[in-house]
């Protein structure tokens, strides 16, 4: 059948077991690399089956592709989902009663009522098959409501097989999808993870995005992903990488269909071949010659990254997969998970530290990652990460070094982040410095001859060796057993060089032209399909920087006295924030700062009756705040 039909002369591994369960009707758990081939395992068993195959997949827009691939192959398919008229809903429905196709793709909120479950039953199925199957568990990065629904499929029919295939599960996510599926006596698959053709590199990123336009332009000529975490970010490096001759293209949620498509479309054909992107990129983008997926910040998981750094290199030649990361990253996520995902934040907040422990740890990125995804790993040097390649040891002085970082930390009190320990390490004159005087203490400036960067890669090696324990939602570092040991030099502690990004000097760059006229440009290049329009500028008239501008929303407007208080909040929480390594918001919002410039607290009890502002919040600020409130001139009474 695979040859008839698909042409492939051999098969990937574990599809032929995965295809004999599908025919024994056993159910199954499948768990592949993007890229390994599932659609087949599913594909190919049922044009064998008497009963049609029902897929689910959340992935509406990848369905169309998907049938009409099979279409091409004579074999009969057909898609349910939102995207078709009311017509072609009813023409598929009735082809589904007659038992006219083989395979048929759904969206998991097809299931909603109970209509098409009584269809299903009427004109019988022969197996499920469900895709992206990590997206019934909670403790997946990608839950979806609609997939609990499918809990139903083995009641409603007890004797067909149901195969579930997922590319990123770690050994806690299998188990939830047997239990919700209520899968029977599953065969479990698990594929290798490993793939060396892969070269991962992870640097600690420098103050804006300066290391990856260098690392673009380090690599002309090839195609590649620069993934971003917000829009604004996308933009502004898209400008930023035009402005330095290389022809980039954005991706975003923001931009319409028609815009996407095209942009998808360039890249696929090999048109264009730098896409700065958002998550949003990425499903369904069949180009082999990947060469390398750049993150310009740390994703907010290690299943979204092995994913985004799985396109690279599908033709199996070497391609990069470079991380810059910091720890405001982990911040800015925080912030965005605590808004969004208010019932599962917890669990996203628990993957987005296993990310960053994975940025930070000193250990084979390879090795993290296939044991991350339940895999054994006996392999001593993969060849393919930073840390083998580049052959990280430990500094013969790790132990002196360590407990100079862990003294620092005990000195300051065990109350501020990696950032303001740091500063007193290299011995960094800034006004928290001096205002603390820790100028003063005897371990300000130990580290004066290393970059603030290394001293905070160590800190945070010192975290993932569980010597210093930091604090998840405000992140100060305070010593554990552990480090205590280390500095009573009854233990060791093994520290290695950090790699922070390089700093190179460059031809100056042209400035970046406006956002639109980036869009314009980008536009050009893509109607017309060619290289062209290379380093060409329009003028426009619009001054956009990619940010909205800011909206003020408060009720009413701050006096003049108020307002003043208001940038003197602003500039405590800037510095707050910079010590904690961690964005403003994080402090107070913008919101809370004015309704403190307002009502100007002078006391714990005034403090809390501001809004915005709870206990924990006042035990780790609020006293800074009373503070400046209260050495603060009042003109205005
Ligand atoms: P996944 O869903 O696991 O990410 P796909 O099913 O989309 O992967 O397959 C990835 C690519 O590999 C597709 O282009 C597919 O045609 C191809 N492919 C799958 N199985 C084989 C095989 N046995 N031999 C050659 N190519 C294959």
């Amino acid at each position: 059948v695979v040859l008839n039909h698909w042409g492939y002369d051999a098969l990937r591994p574990l599809q032929l077991e995965t295809m004999q369960a599908a025919l024994t009707g056993q159910d199954a758990l499948v768990v592949l690399p993007t890229g390994g081939g599932k659609s087949l395992c599913y594909q190919a068993p049922a044009l064998v089956r008497e009963k049609p195959t029902l897929v689910v997949s959340p992935l509406i827009a990848l369905m169309k592709d998907q049938v009409d691939g099979l279409l091409q192959r004579n074999i009969p398919a057909a898609f349910l989902n939102s995207s078709l008229d009311e017509q072609d809903r009813r023409r598929v429905w009735q082809g589904i009663a007659k038992n006219q196709y083989k395979l048929i793709f759904v969206a998991p909120e097809r299931f909603a009522g109970d209509a098409f479950f009584n269809l299903l039953e009427e004109a019988g199925t022969g197996a499920f098959a469900i895709d992206e199957a990590h997206c019934i568990s909670h403790w997946g990065h990608d839950f979806r409501g609609d997939y609990r629904r499918l809990g139903q499929l083995k009641q409603r029919f007890p004797s067909v097989p149901i195969h579930a295939f997922t590319a990123t599960a770690t050994p806690r996510v299998r188990a939830d999808i047997v239990a919700e599926l209520s899968l029977n006596d599953p065969l479990e698959l698990v594929g290798d993870f490993f793939r060396p053709n892969l070269i991962y590199r992870v640097h600690r990123r420098g103050s804006g995005f300066d290391d990856v336009i260098n690392a673009v332009q380090d690599r002309p000529n090839k195609a590649g992903i620069v993934y971003c975490i917000r829009r604004a970010d996308v933009d502004d490096v898209t400008l930023q990488l035009q402005a330095a001759g290389v022809q980039a293209v954005s991706y975003h949620a923001g931009m319409g269909d028609e815009q996407r498509t095209a942009v998808q479309d360039a890249f696929t054909s090999g048109r264009a071949d730098v896409v700065v992107a958002t998550v949003a990129f990425g499903m369904g983008i069949d180009r082999s010659d990947i060469r390398y997926v750049i993150h310009a910040a740390m994703p907010k998981s290690i299943e979204h990254y092995q994913q985004e750094t799985g396109r690279a290199g599908r033709d199996d030649k070497e391609a990069e997969c470079l991380l810059f990361y910091s720890g405001a990253d982990f911040g800015l996520w925080q912030h965005i998970i605590q808004k969004n995902d208010t019932d599962s934040a917890d669990d996203h907040i628990n993957l987005l530290g296993q990310m960053y422990r994975f940025a930070t740890a000193q250990t084979c990125r390879h090795k993290k990652l296939t044991t991350y995804f339940g895999q054994e790993w006996d392999n001593n040097n993969c060849k393919a990460c930073d840390f083998c390649l580049d052959g990280v040891e430990a500094l013969p002085d790790s132990t002196v070094l360590a407990q100079k970082i862990l003294s620092c930390v005990v000195r300051t009190g065990q109350r501020f982040g990696a950032a303001h320990v740091a500063d007193v390490l290299v011995g960094k004159v800034t006004d928290r410095v001096t205002q603390r005087s820790h100028d003063q203490l005897s371990t300000f400036g130990l580290l004066s001859d290393h970059p603030k960067q290394m001293a905070m890669g160590w800190m945070d090696q010192l975290v993932d060796q569980e010597m210093l324990n930091r604090e998840p939602e405000f992140r100060t570092l305070a010593l554990t057993d552990q480090g205590w040991q280390v500095l009573r030099s009854e233990a060791d502690a093994q520290l290695c060089e950090v790699v922070c990004a390089k700093l190179k000097k460059r031809a100056p760059r042209r400035k970046p032209t406006s956002l639109a006229a980036s869009f314009a440009d980008a536009e050009d290049f893509l109607n017309k399909g060619s290289k062209t329009t290379r380093g060409r500028r329009r003028s426009s008239a619009a001054t956009s920087n990619g940010q909205k501008p800011h909206a003020d929303t408060a009720p009413q407007p701050l006096s003049p006295d108020e307002r003043a208080l208001f940038e003197r909040l602003r500039i405590l929480r800037k510095d707050i924030a910079q010590e904690m390594n961690a964005p403003a918001f994080m402090v107070f919002s913008d919101k809370t700062l004015r309704e403190i410039a307002r009502h100007q607290p002078k006391t714990e009890s005034d403090m809390l009756a501001v809004k915005g502002i709870g206990p924990a919040k006042y035990e780790a600020f609020g006293e800074q705040f009373i503070k400046l409130v209260n050495v603060t001139p009042q003109t205005n009474e």
